[in-house]
């Protein structure tokens, strides 16, 4: 593989200040906004349609200041400006990849740091979203898994890097137009930072937001939520936001899957699968995506590939199979292309479609599992990554 220097940039930023005192309007629900509009005096009669119009100014056309919004009065204008502010993500740094990829490093309060990934694809693009900064989980395979867990993402941070994307990518509409079709930023999968069902209730607002007409509006087709399967929160998932579901399924016994998916000592295959069965027909989605990283000698084999199919019988699925992307201090390899066509093969017979996911921006270290924010500071050691996967 040869890798090429990324181009950085950096972008400039706006300093800005707060949070104490005027509240963010981003990442606020329908409801939230309305009894903060109501709170600081507007008429319980029009705050609904008030909320409608501040929605669109704000997602529909990117506008972050109240001055703009001119199909409300004056007076009102000012009122939102005394009392309320529109804040995203910072940039921090920003890279492409020799193959297009975006990724950026935001800084949200406190300092912290996320990234967000921007794939473009043929015909679509795809955002990937943090849930959280680092991830309280510990999968052997991943990079985010080695930082401690900081904490959970507002829902207006997470809706706000779906913005900056937007800014980035400069495809905002003209003001009172929609650009529903051909979007560069088409769908979303959470599938960044953290585990999103550890944050569920701001996911879940943030994801509202993405699928609302008078939000981002996107269908809750185009957005994938990717799990390692908290499985009490599935059947959240399905009733409460109704997108697609991704799980990270990586081992087809409890032993391997103990060790990979450490998650999996205390809701096991079982569980899971159990929990796995219920969502497409309550969350009216077509099928579960099932992601298998691909690692060398130790969840490839043809029996693997024969189990999977035999474990997830019944289940309408998509199996993705994502070769392993390396990072400093990783424990594993990546399976050959040979063994990973093979148990492609076996799943693509007995009826699956089993798509290689072709890695990404790893010149910028954006595939998938590579994130980590570079300022972290509490590093796990090498021995310890080891000791956690059972190698040692
Ligand atoms: N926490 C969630 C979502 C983030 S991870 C989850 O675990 O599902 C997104 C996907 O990347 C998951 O399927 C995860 O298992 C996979 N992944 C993590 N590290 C990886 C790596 N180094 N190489 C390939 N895939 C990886
Ligand atoms: Fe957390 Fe997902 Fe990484 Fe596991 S794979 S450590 S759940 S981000």
């Amino acid at each position: 593989m040869s890798v090429t220097a990324p181009i950085t940039q950096d972008v400039h930023t706006i300093p800005r200040k707060l949070p104490e005192g005027p509240q963010n309007l981003i990442g606020l629900t329908r409801e939230a906004m309305r009894d903060a509009l109501i709170a600081h005096g507007t008429p319980e009669k029009q705050a609904k349609m008030r909320v409608g119009q501040i929605w669109q100014w704000i997602y529909g056309w990117g506008v972050r200041d109240f001055a703009e919004m001119t199909n409300l009065s004056k007076a009102f204008r000012a009122e939102l400006a005394e009392n309320f502010v529109i804040e995203i993500p910072e940039v921090v740094t920003r890279q492409v990849s020799e193959d297009g990829t975006r990724k950026y490093l935001v800084r949200i309060a406190g300092g912290h740091e996320v990234e967000i990934v921007y794939i473009p694809e043929e015909g679509r693009g795809t955002l990937c979203v943090s849930s959280q900064v680092g991830c309280t989980l510990t999968c052997s395979f991943c990079h985010t898994g080695t930082q401690k867990l900081v904490r959970n993402l507002t829902a207006g941070e997470i809706i706000g890097q779906v913005l900056v994307a937007r800014d980035d990518l400069g495809e905002w509409p003209e003001i009172g137009a929609k650009n529903v079709e051909g979007r560069l930023l088409s769908n979303i999968v959470l599938m960044g930072m953290g585990e999103p069902l550890y944050n569920f209730e701001n996911v879940r607002d943030a994801m509202k937001i993405a699928m609302d007409p008078e939000g981002i509006q996107l269908s809750r087709r185009r957005i994938t939520l990717s799990t390692s399967g908290v499985v009490p929160e599935i059947a959240r998932t399905a009733e409460e936001i109704g997108c697609q579901l991704a799980i990270s399924f990586h081992a087809t016994t409890d032993e391997v899957r103990d060790k990979l998916v450490p998650i999996n000592k205390k809701w096991n295959l079982e569980v899971l699968l159990e929990a796995l069965r219920s969502y497409p027909k309550v969350s009216n989605s077509e099928r579960i995506t099932f992601e298998y990283v691909m690692l060398h000698g130790v969840n490839d084999s043809d029996e693997d590939a024969h189990r999977l199919v035999e474990l997830i019988k019944g289940i309408p699925a998509k199996i993705n199979l994502i070769p392993f992307n390396e990072w400093p201090g990783a424990p594993y390899k990546r399976s050959s292309n040979n063994r990973i066509r093979a148990f492609s093969e076996i799943v693509y017979n007995a009826g699956y479609a089993s798509p290689v996911r072709k890695p990404r921006g790893e010149d910028i270290m954006a595939a998938c599992g590579q994130l980590k924010s570079a300022t972290e500071r509490s590093r796990k050691s090498r021995k310890q990554i080891e000791a956690e996967a059972g190698l040692s």
